[in-house]
């Protein structure tokens, strides 16, 4: 029977939590009396994950199970999981229990009530330390800020895509997708659930502070041109600082202090620099320019159409 619900779940060394996800998974969702998948991807694991998510395949045949040939981090865990769903709804979460499987079945509800991406939205997090806790805050501000994109805040990959949205983010040929700006960027019908964010089940987390800054790199990188333009803000600053310098200094001659020449060398440097670099702002106008266009996103998004076939 074709699922209505695809639980997608990325599994990288969590031979620990997998039997309990699984079990509690089930406990939440059978229920509903309405067809589910889950499917794992096993990101490269060099633990017993692929042994143990084996075995949960064989005794249920709505779980599949997609190997990785190595470690290509969560994102492409997701975006493979994506691929595969048959579901009308699909649910990404973790494998540790952080993303809890009732709020899954409260993000069903929504679905059900119409909304079409469904965002789940951490009010606390306990078990994680204050460095990740506090950059974390600070980051998706700052996305949001430099994106102009309404990313909702403090929300991670713990999400329901309808079908739609689904197919939408799929159907971008862009290759670095980062798949947070990407459920707001495709729009359609979208809010989201609260919850405390309870600890890892068991296992260690599998985020690596080389692993997060490549993704704070990707979300910004992926969704905005702001580093480009600094160039050209850092080129008008000095202008001002040049022009203010030069002010003084002509000053300081009309009340007869005479300044050495060399001093003059300090405006005319710093003018010299604001004008490489808004010079360089502008090439990079056009380097953003070429990367919108390289990422090929298409220029619009139907959600619906009344009375076109
Ligand atoms: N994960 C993955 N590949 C990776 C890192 C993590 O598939 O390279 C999975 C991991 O198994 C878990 C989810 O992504 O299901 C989130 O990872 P984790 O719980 O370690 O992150 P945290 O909750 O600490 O941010
Ligand atoms: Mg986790």
């Amino acid at each position: 029977m074709k699922p209505i619900y695809s639980i997608l779940v990325p599994a990288y060394n969590e031979q620990e939590v997998l039997d309990i996800f699984y079990e509690t998974m089930k406990k939440h969702m059978d229920p509903l009396k309405e067809p589910y998948e889950i499917i794992f991807v096993n990101d490269g694991s060099k633990d017993n994950t692929a042994l143990i998510l084996a075995n949960i395949a064989k005794r249920d045949k709505n779980v599949k199970v997609i190997n990785f040939s190595r470690n290509f981090g969560q994102q492409a865990a997701e975006l493979a999981a994506l691929t595969y769903a048959k579901g009308d709804a699909c649910i990404i979460m973790d494998c540790d229990l952080q993303d809890p499987p009732e709020v899954a079945v409260q993000m069903i509800g929504k679905w059900k009530e119409g909304y079409e991406i469904v965002h789940g939205k951490r009010k606390k997090r306990k078990g994680e330390t204050f460095f990740k806790k506090a950059t974390a805050h600070m980051y998706y501000r700052f996305l949001r800020k430099i994106t102009n994109m309404d990313i909702p805040t403090d929300t991670g990959e713990f999400k329901l895509y309808d079908r739609k949205a689904v197919n939408a983010i799929l159907s971008l040929p862009e290759h670095n997708r980062y798949l947070r700006g990407l459920a707001t960027w495709v729009g359609f019908k979208q809010t989201s659930i609260s919850f405390d964010r309870p600890e890892r089940r068991a296992g260690v987390t599998k985020w690596t502070l080389k692993k997060m800054i490549k993704l704070a790199e990707d979300g910004i990188l992926a969704n905005s041109s702001y580093p480009l333009f600094l160039s050209i803000k850092a080129g008008i600053a000095f202008g001002i600082m040049s022009l203010i310098a030069f002010i003084t200094f002509i000053v300081l001659v009309c009340c007869g202090i005479n300044l050495p020449l060399a001093a003059w060398l300090f405006p005319t440097v710093v003018l010299l620099a604001g004008f490489t670099l808004v010079m360089n702002g502008f090439s990079n106008v056009y380097i953003g320019r070429i990367y919108d266009e390289v990422k090929g996103r298409p220029n619009f998004i139907v959600g619906d159409t009344i009375n076109i076939e």
